[in-house]
């Protein structure tokens, strides 16, 4: 039994300051005063926050794609993750031989016995016809809650493709993410590039402007609204994104979105720094301007967003960014944050937008665990959920630096920020994991059913 006491627990509808219990795996009490239990292990939690552990709806750990295998597996992603506070992760997983069953089986594999954290998947669509079909409602019933779709990339989808996706998938229920870029426009403004030799890292955010995001974002939404399924934006980035949003919400479609720390604290001229340091910001959607973070950070306090994801998809800077250095299209794109991302918005939202811990929980917490089926297992501090907890000491200064990270990378693109905030202590289905922000237990990570 653990018995945390006096700390200001983020209930979903207030903070009460108290005690709470875990007996075994689950919550059992929460209450202003709740006696010590012979032999149960007390922490002391005064003037910390004590949320519902952290959910990261969007990572890719141990993923390979054309140009280089991610530097995280999961192994190091998920102890980056829960020494971040987050108690669980929805990865990517993608189809292995055509086939969604296989793919999922395969890295179910991967992750079993090398996790932290609880970990969930969102299986992939990088092709549709019959088979894919057939087994979408086959790997929703092997627990997947949630699909994604590519706008952009050699493996998008077409207007039609998405469509019969989304047909497929509206009998089971399952949640439809899309990355929303119109591939095709990048493909031609990257060919225009490349045909006038201006191949430096500047040039990546050029090739993928806001309005390529809010086009595929309207477009995507009218799939959507065409079968009359609701929709979810991944990674939305930029203000014309956040506008496309809300107009399509006006037209009465349903479209939830999520949005990343990344977009919230860096910004473009990022990939104009000298000796080549902007090859560590390729992503997609790339940074944008501090115009477009105001934007994101009025949405995000306005209630626009459902959750912040990290969007880990780590590669050194050394070994494996650095090399394409004189040609941004072979850069591999994406940046390491499953252990920045719940402290970087905590500092965003709670202490600079002022933002109530409660609001802030549902966006790292609640919502993730009611979009993805995990409610009220995840996601709350609530009598029979999971003791999942996250405690965050409020008074603490610190700066965040690669040197005291766990990704494998070798940065992070957070290098320097300072915080106010710190992740103290995690506890995972009642296993106490981390403490005083060093890892005790690896490996108790479960999938998540
Ligand atoms: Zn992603």
């Amino acid at each position: 039994m653990i018995i945390i006491q006096q700390g200001d627990l983020v209930l979903t509808d207030r903070i009460l300051t108290g005690d709470l219990l875990i007996d075994g795996d689950k919550i059992v009490a929460i209450d202003e005063h709740i006696s010590v239990p012979e032999g149960a292990e007390v922490i002391n939690a005064k003037g910390c926050y004590v949320f519902p552990g952290f959910i990261d709806p969007h990572t890719h750990f141990q993923m390979t794609n054309a140009l280089a295998s991610t530097a995280d597996d999961f192994d190091s992603g998920t102890k980056a993750a829960i020494l971040g506070g987050t108690t669980s992760i929805i990865n990517f997983a993608s189809p292995e031989e055509g086939s969604l069953c296989k793919g999922l089986e395969v890295h179910k594999e991967r992750a079993a016995g090398h996790c932290s954290c609880d970990y969930k998947f969102h299986m992939e669509l990088v092709e549709m016809n019959e088979d894919v079909a057939r087994e979408i409602p086959q790997v929703v019933e092997a627990g997947v809650s949630s699909f994604k779709v590519y706008l952009a990339y050699g493996f998008r989808l077409t207007d039609r493709e998405i469509y019969d996706a989304i047909e497929a998938i509206k009998p089971t229920g399952a949640l439809v993410g899309a990355h929303c870029e119109n591939g095709d426009l990048i493909d031609a403004l990257v060919a225009d590039k490349r045909k006038r030799g201006e191949l430096d890292v500047s040039n990546h955010p050029l090739t993928r402007p806001a309005m390529i995001e809010s086009e595929a974002i309207k477009r995507f939404s009218t799939i959507g609204a065409a079968l009359e399924y609701p929709v979810h934006i991944v990674h939305v980035s930029s203000k014309e994104g956040i506008e496309e949003v809300i107009r399509e919400r006006d037209l009465g479609h349903k479209v939830t979105c999520e949005t990343c720390p990344q977009y919230l604290v860096l910004d473009e001229s990022r990939y104009n720094l000298p000796d080549f340091e902007g090859v560590k910001y390729v992503m997609s959607p790339p940074l944008r301007t501090i115009q477009d973070q105001m934007a994101l950070k009025d949405a995000l306090v306005n209630g626009l967003f459902q959750t912040i994801g990290s969007d880990h998809c780590s590669f050194t800077f050394n070994d494996q960014k650095l090399k394409s250095r004189h040609d941004f299209t072979r850069i591999p794109g994406g940046i390491p944050g499953a252990e920045e991302r719940g402290i970087v918005a905590y500092d965003v939202l709670v202490n600079q937008c002022n933002m109530s811990a409660v609001d802030f929980m549902k966006l790292v917490s609640e919502n993730p665990a009611k979009l993805y089926g995990m409610y009220p297992k995840k996601g709350t501090l609530s009598i029979g959920s999971d003791g999942d907890i996250t405690i965050v000491d409020k008074r603490i200064e610190h700066v965040l630096s690669k040197e005291s990270a766990h990704t494998k990378a070798d940065y992070i693109p957070y290098e320097g920020i300072s915080v106010t905030g710190k992740v103290r202590d995690v506890i995972l289905r009642g296993h106490h994991v981390v403490q005083d922000g060093s890892l005790l237990e690896s490996y108790l990570g479960e999938c998540i059913p």
